[in-house]
């Protein structure tokens, strides 16, 4: 694989990127280093921050010391204001250090857990709109939730802030709070004072959207534009006539200069999106499936590329290379669809 294909590969998460650095690591090493060093996901609300594929891709190398200390380094120098992913990759990347006994990485993610621990117990006034100092600490606390005593200890931390600072409330942290752990200390017998005052706050905040869901749905007003506005959406989204090439030569054309300039990355996930819902459909042409192969290595979302390796399964159009490969994949969902797939194939 040249330099080039491999940042192409990388930067999509896919499987290839990472067998090519198990095999030669060295050769990789500063385009590792430097895509890497900051959330690689492209739409990480939908995908995830691919944290797992970038940490596999790191232990690689016979010192993942040596990307630990980057990510350190750029976690913390990251101010509390902070807005975006990289506070959540970082955090999960380094919980992942942590998790394999990393002292460090452990070091890094308690001082940037207490630093916005702090500015949340001193904050005044919540701020209109963006909150991203509550952002990072949520980010670093969804990271930290993999075993149930750290769990309960954020969440007495989480308490404590309930109890000290009037401004938060148990919709602050949602995010954390809908998780299974939760019901598990909800359930717990022998809660602390702050354990208590956490999953109070919560279940009083979601009793308390729960009622006026409830009052919603007895409002003839609300219920008649609820109505208008999905009829609005389910138009856009049943009826969209898609403006495709009309048969495979051009379409692959188009898909081609689509498939390489970076400029047209937004455009090339609209169109590919749309190729991609067009095929779920019964009345699919049959000459979109070619799209399926070249959605699959050029898109950047590892999202659409899980729709496109879902359809070329069904289409019995995977290759083995394709499967082996996919057993790396930063899409966790892929990962699971080739193990299945792979051991249907080595079953033949
Ligand atoms: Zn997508």
């Amino acid at each position: 694989m040249t330099k080039k294909e491999f940042i192409y590969a990388l930067s999509r998460g896919l499987g290839s990127a990472y067998i090519a650095v198990r095999k030669n690591p060295e050769k990789y090493k500063k385009e590792v280093a430097c895509l890497l060093s900051k959330c690689p996901a492209f739409d990480a609300q939908c995908e995830g921050t691919r944290s797992y594929y970038s940490y596999s891709v790191f232990c690689c190398y016979k010192e993942p010391e040596y990307f630990r200390d980057i990510i350190i380094k750029r976690f913390d120098s990251l101010s509390v204001k902070n807005r975006g992913w990289n506070t959540a990759y970082y955090a999960e990347v380094l919980v992942y250090f942590a998790c394999d006994g990393d002292e460090l990485a452990k070091k890094a993610l308690f001082a940037k857990y207490k630093k916005l621990y702090n500015t949340l117990l001193k904050k005044k006034r919540l701020p209109n709109g963006v909150f991203p100092e509550r952002d990072n600490f949520e980010y670093i606390c969804n990271a930290l939730r993999v075993s149930q005593n750290v769990y309960d200890r954020i969440a007495t931390d989480i308490g404590k802030l309930f109890f000290s600072n009037k401004i938060f409330d148990g919709g602050s942290f949602g995010w954390f709070a809908s998780n299974s752990q939760f019901k598990r200390l909800a359930r717990k017998k022998n809660k602390n004072k702050y354990q208590s005052i956490f999953v109070n706050a919560v279940n009083e905040y979601e009793a308390e959207m729960e009622r006026a869901r409830q009052e919603r749905l007895n409002d003839p007003i609300y219920l008649a534009e609820r109505d208008e506005r999905r009829k609005r959406f389910l138009g856009r989204e049943l009826f969209k006539e898609f403006s495709l090439p009309s048969n495979e030569s051009d379409l692959l054309k188009l898909l081609n200069v689509l498939g390489t300039d970076k400029h047209n990355e937004n455009c090339r996930h609209s169109f590919h999106s749309d190729i991609l819902t067009l095929l779920r459909r019964k009345n699919a042409p049959i000459y979109v499936k070619s799209a399926l192969p070249i959605i699959y290595s050029t898109t950047r979302c590892s999202y659409c590329r899980e729709k496109a390796f879902t359809e070329m399964a069904r289409r019995r159009m995977l290759t083995e290379t394709i499967i082996e490969e996919c057993l790396y994949d930063c899409n966790s969902d892929i990962v699971r669809l080739a193990k299945r797939k792979s051991k249907r194939f080595s079953n033949r």
